[in-house]
């Protein structure tokens, strides 16, 4: 690096290094003075009063990785505010229908929910983005999107208008394209198919002449074993396994164009959030983002071994879409999110921070994951 551009980069790390510095001892310093104006004996009583939660999910009891990373969650919640905060887990079915746990927290029967935010697609399109798009980014790319590149502030404004606030609740990593009984070998395959797809990849399929339908998790398998539909997808390999999907069809196919990397959510009833004292709230916060990693890295480390279980020991095949295939998907999803971005003003204010989010991460993410990806796959040694 010149001279020059050094001197740059240190002044300007110095300068963000001064400016965090004030910025914490400002915050801290109004922290103490907050602190000195509480009288005793109310600080002891917000520190005394304990908060009993119910959770209610879009998931079956016990399904890998979605119910076990609530459970690793909640019990650190319940250690970190020794035991003022605790948060009973109420899978799908326990106090309301898998898909209805979003108004069921906005009506405030329960305090929290967790489930994937396309489920609720009927309130606005723009909650699809915060989830995952076709041929949109990976988890790590949505989570940098929410993180660090304006999309919580739109997800927390978009929850909000319905009395909830908003937490991203970690990425599934890339899925995979779902159980057929027939190969896919065209994209005119799809035509007359009774099928399992989400959210605008449903919508995708069906303009391609596919029968779509979108069962909760907990009903997969019987859909397919009654014959409601003959084909489905769910997430990977873990998670179909324990669902038992290879028993009803044969052939797995990949990549998941649908769903390249779906980030959950979990949102809490504003009420039931503003009734917390500011620690809880921090305690919340922190171990719901302790989830995200947990999720993602539970489901990556779990994933190889069960592929490999599925086609060693239940016989299923692998099966990619073809390019031919993958590019008719790419076009149709193209027009369909598109369309959908005009039928109102927050979905098009959600499409556009993503469309220029999407600029800036696509340069990035082909030169150094997809870079990596391809150089390691060509390399035999
Ligand atoms: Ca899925």
């Amino acid at each position: 690096m010149a001279k020059e551009a050094k001197a740059k980069v240190k002044a300007i790390d110095e300068s963000s290094k001064t400016k965090t510095r004030r910025k914490f001892l400002g915050e801290s310093g109004a922290l103490a003075a907050a602190s000195l104006t509480i009288p005793a004996a109310a600080s002891a009583q917000t520190a005394a009063k304990k908060f009993a939660w119910d959770l209610v999910t879009a998931w079956p009891k016990d399904l890998p990785g979605y119910h076990s990373s609530l459970v690793r969650m909640t019990e650190q919640v319940s250690q970190m505010s020794e035991g003022r905060l605790t948060i009973k887990i109420r899978p799908g079915g326990e106090l309301c229908k898998p898909f209805e746990c979003f108004d069921f927290v906005s009506k405030g029967s329960a305090q929290m929910g967790n489930g994937v935010p396309y489920y609720w697609r009927s309130k606005s399109e723009a909650f699809q983005f915060f989830a995952t798009i076709p041929f949109g980014f990976t988890s790590s790319e949505t989570e940098a999107w929410i993180h660090h590149g304006g999309g919580r502030a739109l997800a927390t404004e978009l929850y909000d208008s319905f009395g909830l606030v908003y937490f991203p609740a970690g990425g599934s990593g890339c899925q995979m394209g779902g159980w057929f009984n027939k190969e896919i070998n065209s994209i005119n395959d799809f035509k007359g198919l009774k099928i399992r797809y989400p959210a605008f990849a449903g919508d995708v399929l069906k303009k391609h002449g596919a029968i779509v339908t979108m069962v909760p998790a907990g009903e997969i398998y019987s859909a397919l074993k009654s014959g409601q539909i003959d084909a489905a997808e769910w997430v990977g390999p873990w998670n179909d396994y324990a669902l038992k999907l290879y028993e009803s069809a044969k052939f797995y196919y990949w990549p998941s164009w649908h769903e390249p990397g779906t980030v959950n959510d979990i949102f809490v009833n504003k009420t039931a959030w503003n009734s917390l004292p500011k620690d809880l709230k921090a305690i919340l916060t922190n171990a719901i983002q302790a989830m995200e990693l947990d999720f993602n890295a539970e489901l990556s480390a779990r994933n190889n071994g069960y592929l490999s279980l599925l086609l060693n020991s239940h016989k299923v095949q692998l099966k990619r879409f073809s390019d031919e295939t993958l590019t008719e998907l790419a076009k149709t999803s193209k027009a369909i999110v598109e369309e959908a971005a005009n039928k109102d003003p927050m979905t098009k204010k959600v499409f556009q921070s993503y469309t220029q989010f999407r600029y800036n991460v696509l340069s990035w993410g082909s030169v150094a994951e997809g870079g990596y990806m391809a150089a390691r796959a060509n390399i035999k040694i």
